[in-house]
Parts: C-alpha cells; structure tokens; sequence
C-alpha cells in the first residue's frame, strides 16, 4: 500500500516546516493556509493548495490541523468551509495545534457523528525541533488511528507518546507548558540577579549551562534575551493562551498552580508593553521592569 495522502492546515512557524517534512518523506500533500501567500512556497516544493479545509479533506486521507487556538480549530474543522464537510467515512482528522482538551473532545464527538477518528497530538520542541523533525508528539484519540499514523508523527519528530482517549494529548501538552513557563522564568531570575550583580552573563551562561541549571531554556533561550533578539520561535501570546488553558484545566480540577498563576500575570507586562508577537524570551522584559535593571545595554525604541 502507498503512503496516505496527507492534508495540512495551517503553515505557520511550526506548521510551514512540518509540511516540508511530510513533503520530503515523500507524502503526497495538498496545503491550505488562511492567508494564501503562505501556500507558495510549499505548492513550489511539490504540494497542491487547496481553496478550502474541505478541499483539503476531499483530497486526503488523513488531514493535519496545526493553527492557534480552540475556536481556530473548530472553525477549520467544524465552520462552513471546514473539513467536515470533505470527510468521508475513514478519514483521520490529527490536530497538532495547542488547545483545550475539552473543546478537543467535543470536536471529536462531531466528528464521530460522520465517522471520521480525531486524534491531539500537540507538541514540543519549538520551530527548531519542527524544522528538524525532532519534536516531542504526545498523542490521545483512539488507539487504532494512532497506530495507523504512527509512520507520519515518526516523519515529524523523535520521540511519540501515546497518551491515552481523546483529550489527554492536550492534558500532557498542557503540563508540559507550565513546566517550560516556570524555567523561562527561573532563567529570567537568574540571569536577571546575575546582571544587577555585574557579572558577565556570557560567562555566567557558558558556567551554568554547563551544570545542574542547564535546561532547554536556558541554552536555547538565554543568548538571546542577552543578545535582545526577540525574534519569535514561541510567540508570547501563544504562551499566554496555553497558560490561560493550563489554568483553566486546573480550576476544574480544583488543583492550585501558584507559580504558574504568576508568570500569566508577569507575561501581561510584557504584552501591556506590546510585545506579545515577540518570542517567549522576551518574558525577561517583565524583569527589567519590575526590577529597574537593563539586562544589557539599552533596549532600542523603548
Ligand atoms: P503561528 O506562526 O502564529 O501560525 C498560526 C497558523 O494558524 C497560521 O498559519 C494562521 O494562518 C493559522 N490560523 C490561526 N487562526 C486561524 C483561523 N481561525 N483560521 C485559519 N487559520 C488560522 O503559530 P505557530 O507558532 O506555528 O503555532 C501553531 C500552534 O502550535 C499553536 O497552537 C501553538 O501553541 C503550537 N506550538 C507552537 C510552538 C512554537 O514553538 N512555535 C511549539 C509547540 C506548539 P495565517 O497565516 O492566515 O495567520
């Protein structure tokens, strides 16, 4: 049997490289993106843009969904151009965007109405690990369907976890962001207390990454809140939605989550500043403010 024909929704930071690397694996693929410019180059690499999520469902075997936020992903799935109304029965819907797990569920159950299997499979490791197809996958839906796309997560990233039913690839999704917004954070404080202190923090960053305090942030984040290049891999208002849903889930639980419950506040300086298109390291500004202290030097038009 050839490899399932592959439809993708959203080409954006992450889902513009996840594409190319369906493409590469030799899926063949049929793109749709909101604002059509984005089409070109993946239409230039070997993909057909479709006019439509309908389309793309009406094209493919299995449809990728990788845009921001629950109503996002309802309306491509569910609005009046949406990919339900391209599905036939055995058509795999795997949403890979962050969003909430219950909101995940009731897509699914809509889904389920036209025989179409959903799985969430949202996931880690930031646009390197998409580019890279070295992401982190965390995968809930029904057993079977996972299995049945197994080969297409293992073109996108390393390490894939089936979680359980429908929804708790979003609940892993969401522990997994309030653990990275709390080292953001400790990677702020540190660096922050280094600079108010004098230390040279290029020294400080080559000591420390060295040591127990290494940690995927601070390698890959703290050069450049020293170097302000602000420039987004993770945009902090993405961050700011998946610790909205973060503490959404846990006030259902009814479970406390203090620290994370700060860094949502902290993060509102930033955006209050107007950089929440900015990348999640730009969280150091929130120090810089509260703090009176530049990280280095001065920070220009501000
Ligand atoms: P992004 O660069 O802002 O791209 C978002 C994409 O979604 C764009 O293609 C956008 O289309 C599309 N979109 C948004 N709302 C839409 C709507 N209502 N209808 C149709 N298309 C819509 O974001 P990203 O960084 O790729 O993130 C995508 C998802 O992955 C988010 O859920 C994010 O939380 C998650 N994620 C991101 C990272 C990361 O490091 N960046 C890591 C893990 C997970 P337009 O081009 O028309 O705007």
């Amino acid at each position: 049997m050839g490899l399932k024909r592959v439809g993708f929704i959203g080409l954006g930071i992450m889902g513009r490289p996840m594409a190319i690397n369906l493409l590469k694996a030799g899926y063949p693929l049929t793109v749709w993106n909101r604002t059509r410019s984005k089409m070109e180059e993946l239409i230039a690499l070997g993909a057909y843009g479709a006019n439509s999520p309908k389309e793309v469902a009406e094209r493919s075997d299995v449809v990728i969904t990788m845009v921001t936020d629950s109503p996002d992903v309802e309306e491509v799935i569910l609005g009046p151009d949406g990919v339900i109304h391209g599905a036939r029965p055995g058509l795999i819907v795997i949403d890979m965007s962050t969003i909430s797990p219950a909101v995940t569920r009731r897509i699914a159950s809509e889904l389920a109405k036209k025989g179409v299997k959903m799985l969430d499979a949202p996931v880690s490791g930031g646009e390197k690990g998409a580019k890279e197809a070295t992401l982190s996958i965390m995968v809930g839906g029904p057993r079977d369907a996972f299995e049945e796309c197994l080969p297409i997560f293992e073109a996108l990233g390393k390490k894939i976890v089936y979680m359980g039913p429908s929804g708790s690839g979003q609940t892993a999704k969401l522990c997994n962001q309030v653990i990275c917004a709390l080292n953001i954070q400790a990677v702020c404080e540190g660096l922050m207390l280094g600079a108010k202190a004098g230390l040279d923090l290029k020294k400080l960053l080559e000591a420390v990454s060295a040591g127990a305090a290494s940690s995927w942030m601070l390698v890959n984040l703290g050069p450049k809140m020293i170097e302000r290049d602000f420039k987004p891999g993770f945009k902090i208002r993405h961050q700011q939605k998946d610790l909205r849903l973060a503490l959404e889930l846990a006030a259902e639980l009814k479970m406390p989550l203090p620290g994370t419950a700060l860094v949502h506040q902290l993060l509102r300086i930033v955006e209050a500043e107007g950089l929440g298109e900015e990348g999640t390291q730009a969280a150091i500004i929130a120090m810089e403010k509260i703090s009176g202290t530049k990280i280095v030097g001065e920070r220009e038009g501000c």
